[in-house]
């Protein structure tokens, strides 16, 4: 039908699944959704407008968007083990801004890890929002082993008595001390916010820490890790829900995607199950076997190694920018982003090192071996300036896309 109505779209829609199937994707923060939860992408539901919350909406005719978003609600609270979810921020960036909008007046002094050190825009960078809105102080990694050194921490939540301490990370390869956070939230006296948008998936699956008992809000995406639909999403205790629902809807938000919603609601049954367990746990595998093999091959890697999906390179040891390293992985076929390192010397349109992640690559099925021969091939493209052309397409068909 699409190719019929508008041609152009679909020839560049099947365009870019070409490129999904035909690629290497190692974009940490990517994955491929089910066809379950594409199909409730697709649905009818886009139609309807539903202002407001199950049982309390704005509009006629929202009796199925209850029952969508209350079963949503439902899995979500099941798959962390959360007492209150809202389900309708359409973004991760959206959740953090409802959670502050919630808790926070303009001005109020927020701490969140910095951008360059590998926390997300949303956590009090100038050029967003919450830079803009708040006063933000923010902390770092030690330069040395590039671990988050709760001491210092403490040091500044005491010396700024902020609000609200924000903890999680876009690009940081070790696991959050989600307890250690709370200890110095609770003598600074402040809130403690958890974005879990990266690890979401890993938290579910076992295979880190959860922060439901030691934070007060938690915010996610659920695209990540945790391989659903594009969308946010913020837990908490129940306490805290009136609050919330209140800054999401109408504070930042008007009619929800109750599309996106039942989608969101597939995702968690799906991530409800064993299978999901399992998937997480050879998440951290592969990272852990990429990691190893980049080591034993002398690249550096950020904090010497990785505890979750991700993990980051300093290719400046390379004697190139991570712009460079992106560029040249990416005309063979291998996907990955330029990032910034600790301290990086670059700026961040062009950085010192790469990121790379495995919830993507696992979903096709790899594992460690493929691991191994994916560290091998970026080896040879960085370093020894060799073409990995033939291989990528054959690795990546070995392994298809699951419906
Ligand atoms: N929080 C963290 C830690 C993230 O890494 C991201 C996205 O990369 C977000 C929030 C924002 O998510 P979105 O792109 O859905 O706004």
């Amino acid at each position: 039908m699409l190719k019929e109505i508008d041609p152009e779209i679909d020839e560049i829609i099947s365009a870019d699944i070409k490129r999904q199937e035909n690629t290497l994707n190692l974009i940490a923060s990517e994955n491929y959704a089910s066809k379950a939860t594409r199909e409730a992408c697709a649905s009818w539901l886009t139609n309807k407008y539903a202002e407001g919350y199950p049982g309390a909406r704005y509009y006629a005719g929202c009796e199925f968007c209850d029952e969508v978003e209350a079963l949503a609600i439902a899995r979500a609270k099941e798959l962390f083990g959360a007492e209150y979810a809202n389900v309708q921020p359409h973004s991760g960036t959206q959740a953090n801004m409802a959670a502050y909008l919630a808790f926070l007046s303009p001005g109020d002094t927020i701490m969140g890890m910095d951008l360059a050190c590998g926390g997300h825009l949303s956590h009090g960078s100038r050029v967003s929002f919450s830079g803009i809105l708040y006063n933000v102080v923010t902390y770092g990694v030690c330069p040395k082993t590039h671990l988050v050194d709760l001491g210092k921490i403490r040091e500044l939540a005491i010396a700024h008595k902020p609000r609200m301490i924000v903890c999680g990370a876009s690009a940081y390869p070790r696991m959050i001390d989600f307890e250690g956070f709370r200890k110095i939230a609770d003598e600074a006296d402040c809130l403690l916010l958890a974005d879990i948008a990266h690890i979401a998936g890993l938290i579910v699956g076992g295979v880190h820490p959860s922060p439901i008992e030691s934070c007060h809000i938690i915010t996610t995406t659920t695209h990540k890790t945790l391989r659903g639909p594009r969308g946010g999403m913020v837990l908490a205790k129940e306490k805290y829900g009136k609050l919330i629902d209140r800054a999401v809807f109408p504070g930042i938000q008007g009619g929800p995607l109750m599309h996106i919603i039942a989608s969101k609601a597939t995702c968690f049954k799906e991530a409800l199950s064993c299978d999901f367990k399992e998937y997480a746990a050879q998440i951290t595998k592969n990272a852990n076997a990429l990691a190893e093999t980049f080591i034993s091959l002398g690249f550096t890697l950020i904090s010497g190694g990785t505890d979750n999906h991700l993990l980051l390179v300093d290719v400046s040891k390379e004697g190139l920018t991570g712009k460079e390293a992106e560029e040249m992985l990416y005309r063979e076929g291998i996907v990955v982003n330029k990032n910034t390192i600790p301290y990086d010397q670059q700026p961040p349109s062009v950085t010192s090192g790469i990121r790379l992640g495995t919830p993507a690559l696992t979903t096709r099925g790899m594992k460690e071996a493929e691991m191994e021969k994916i560290a091998y091939m970026i080896d040879s493209v960085l370093r020894k300036r060799q073409d990995v052309k033939d291989e990528v397409p054959a690795l990546a068909k070995s392994f298809p896309i699951p419906e």
